[in-house]
């Protein structure tokens, strides 16, 4: 039996040691007020069982984490047909590349890179009825948490500096690949990344991708089938131009963020999320990319 809280206790008194600690985002300037020495694990066991550790339990800006969420509901929505407006390749680029997006007439890559997480959001405009609020009800119920909330100020501070998003978004429009207004599939985007949650809630809220499709409360919400095509995005493009040295490193499909987050899971084992503000020089949070490191080598649980 693997003692997981004994592992993460390890990495955790190994690493909050650590001299290097990375940078916080400040790009969205709301990001940039969180102490880089903040570090919590948790691990959300498929049978029930958790284990925490550190600043497990406080609220960060999970960013770009969002976009898996926002895609496992417009999957649900549009199966097939979401894969004519983007691909399922990594770009090996920077989250918010743009030549590529001119280059390949407006198709963005894969649905976690902006580009794709804009048509993402624009699918939901166009399904649902109040977006933001239904969103919002729709990762309160997967997680089994109504406490779980857009911060505004984070969405309002990246309103205001979100130039390349702006730019994202326009060039979509410009190839047809937008049907909602410019600014209406940015003000969605912008709440959507600003959800907060803390490491519990993240861990729960991506059980279903470790469970073939099926919540926390055993409510099935995307089939198995688009459980594993969403794991497989993440394994590939879930990390920027860093996902091959996670799957190398680490081993597991995740997601991570601006914000210093990172969730991996085991399918039909575990989820686990990681949150160090601080980031590496490909918007990594570094400390959460060297704690999975460590708790997949020393517990050899990955998907390899
Ligand atoms: N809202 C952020 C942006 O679009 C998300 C970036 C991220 O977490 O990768 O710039």
């Amino acid at each position: 039996m693997i003692d997981y809280q004994g592992t993460i206790e390890a990495i955790y008194n190994n690493l909050k040691q650590a001299p290097e600690k990375g940078i916080v985002a400040s790009y969205i300037p709301e990001l940039s007020k969180q102490s880089s020495d903040r570090f919590g694990i948790h691990i959300q066991h498929i049978d029930g069982r958790t284990f925490q550790i550190g600043d497990w339990n406080v609220p960060f800006s999970i960013q770009s984490i969002s976009k898996v969420l926002a895609l496992s509901k417009a999957i649900a929505f549009e199966d097939n047909l979401i894969w004519k407006r983007m691909d399922v390749e990594p770009s090996g680029n920077p989250f918010n590349h743009l030549s590529l997006l001119e280059l390949e007439n407006g198709i963005p890559r894969n649905p976690l890179i902006n580009a794709g997480a804009l048509v993402v959001s624009d699918i939901l405009i166009s399904h649902l009825k109040h977006p933001k609020e239904d969103f919002l009800n729709y990762v309160r119920n997967i997680t089994g948490d109504d406490t779980i909330s857009y911060n505004l100020d984070v969405a309002a501070s990246e309103q205001r500096t979100g130039y390349r998003n702006h730019a994202a978004a326009n060039l979509l429009k410009s190839f047809d690949n937008l049907n909602n207004d410019v600014d209406v599939v940015l003000d969605f985007y912008f709440h959507q990344c600003a959800l907060e949650m803390n490491c519990a809630q993240l861990s729960k809220a991506f059980y279903l991708f470790a469970n073939k499709g099926k919540c926390f409360n055993d409510k099935q919400h995307i089939s198995s089938s688009q459980a594993k095509r969403i794991n497989a995005i993440m394994l590939t493009c879930g990390f920027y131009d860093e996902a091959g040295e996670f799957a190398f490193e680490v081993g597991l499909p995740g997601k991570s963020g601006v914000g210093g987050g990172i969730v991996a899971l085991l399918p039909n084992d575990f989820v686990i999320s990681t949150w160090a503000p601080g980031l590496n020089a490909k918007g990594n949070s570094l400390l959460g990319m060297q704690a999975l490191e460590q708790f997949t080598t020393r517990t050899n649980r990955s998907i390899f």
